[in-house]
């Protein structure tokens, strides 16, 4: 990554649009950026898509995380495109898709080995309206609008870019192309109001920053602190699953840290925070939960993300560890220590009773024995989360790898 970027950048201007305050319908024209990305890069079937659609005389454009990551020279995980048509002419340009979703209708369609592309309708932030409503918080986002509105409403510059396939152009109409050049995490607009309008942005942000080593400019990190307890008020299962997806990303030491650093960890897992205050000696828990976020890296590196359920038991395993040392029960004592963070974060009961079972099988796995549990379902995951433990501790991890299943090619490759 330490190349330079493939794109070259002619006009740096202000710092940043200062008043992105669109009203309906605002269509401003958008900067235009030449780029030459390898276009091998760019999945064939959403090609296909993308031309398709444009041909039948509607605007088509990649959009989103992909094309960040291209501008990056990261391999995108997924393509999204992004279109003038409504979804019902979608629909009746592709065979083989149909209509999602209820609240906001999108299409899906489907390609050969169950690819499914998503294409969604340009759509506006409900708010720029003139919405009555006092509160900021967006709880519909079901409007129609056009390609610059599409943008104007994502949450962060450089997420807002819009690549034009036949033009070979990125579309700009937020200065994402600086920010991406310049490695900074902004906002479109006011950080403090965009946070308010969806509080799971602060999370977002601090996983962009912690993955792709972005830093964050100042203003948005001062809007970070400000509104964290805002994260209170999301919708919890997108709470959990943002906290995957930024231990799946590679960096989780990383971004665990800016959690720390901003305090947005003391509101999501209190548990958690107070227990890396302990700056003690090497040995002490706050380092060793430190050290088992980097085996978290490690592992991710080496064979893509890890399961689930292992994630969640290793960002909290000293905070485990500690409330069942001493207790009669292990088993109550972790269902206990679960039972407000399931409350507050919605992790399933499913991760919940596996975490409580591996927490349970660990100190005879430690000691070298598997017994009956080499039958379960969880036994590979109780091995990892072992062996992240002895690391954590720098003692050999050899006791429990000899229970390692032989290596699968691609066994953790799914769509996440
Ligand atoms: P990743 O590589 O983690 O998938 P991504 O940027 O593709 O990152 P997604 O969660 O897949 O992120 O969302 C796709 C796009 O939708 C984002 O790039 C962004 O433009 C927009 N988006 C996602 N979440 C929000 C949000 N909370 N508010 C505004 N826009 C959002
Ligand atoms: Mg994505």
């Amino acid at each position: 990554m330490g190349r330079s970027t493939p794109f070259p950048l002619t006009s740096l201007t202000e710092p940043y649009p200062a008043d992105l305050e669109p009203g309906p319908s605002f269509d401003a024209p958008a900067r235009r950026y030449d780029v030459t990305f390898d276009e091998s890069r760019i999945d064939p079937d959403v090609q296909k898509v993308l031309r398709r659609l444009t041909r039948h005389g509607h605007e088509a454009y990649l959009v989103g995380g992909c094309v960040r990551d291209l501008l990056l020279d990261r391999q995108p995980k997924d393509f999204d495109v992004a279109t003038s048509a409504r979804p019902e002419q979608v629909r009746d340009l592709f065979r083989n898709s149909r209509i999602i979703g209820r609240r906001f209708r999108l299409v899906h369609v489907l390609f050969q080995g169950g690819k499914v592309i998503e294409v969604a309708t340009f759509r506006r932030n409900p708010k720029d309206e003139g919405d009555e409503s006092p509160e900021l918080l967006i709880r519909s986002d079901n409007v129609f609008g056009v390609a610059s509105e599409d943008a104007m409403r994502r949450d962060f510059t450089m997420n807002a870019l819009f690549y034009d396939i036949e033009a070979r152009q990125i579309l700009d109409w937020v200065g994402g192309m600086e920010d991406v050049e310049r490695r900074v995490v902004h906002t479109i607009g006011d950080p403090e109001t965009r946070f308010r309008e969806d509080p799971v942005r602060i999370l977002r942000a601090l996983k962009f920053a912690g993955r792709l080593g972005f830093a964050i400019t100042p203003d948005v990190y001062d809007a970070i602190v400000f509104c964290r307890e805002a994260l209170a008020l999301a919708a919890r299962p997108r709470l959990s699953e943002e906290i995957l997806r930024l231990l799946r990303g590679g960096q989780a030491r990383r971004t665990i840290y800016l959690c720390w650093e901003t305090g947005v960890l003391d509101v999501l897992l209190p548990e958690l925070s107070s227990l890396l205050y302990d700056e003690g000696d090497e040995d002490g828990a706050g380092p060793r939960q430190w050290r088992l976020l980097e085996y978290i890296d490690q592992r991710t590196a080496q064979e893509g993300p890890l399961d689930d359920t292992v994630l969640w038991t290793l960002l909290l395993l000293e905070p485990l560890k500690e409330v069942c040392e001493g207790a009669r029960d292990r088993g109550i004592a972790v269902a206990d220590f679960l039972e407000p963070l399931i409350e507050r974060l919605a992790i399933s009961r499913r991760y919940a009773d596996g975490i409580r079972r591996i927490i349970g099988v660990l100190p005879r796995l430690l000691s070298g024995r598997a017994g009956r549990f080499a039958r379960t379902e969880l036994f590979q995951a109780a091995v990892e989360v072992a062996a992240a433990d002895l690391s954590s501790r720098g003692e050999s991890t050899q006791i429990v790898d000899r229970f390692r299943a032989a290596p699968e090619k691609h066994h953790h490759r799914g769509r996440r």
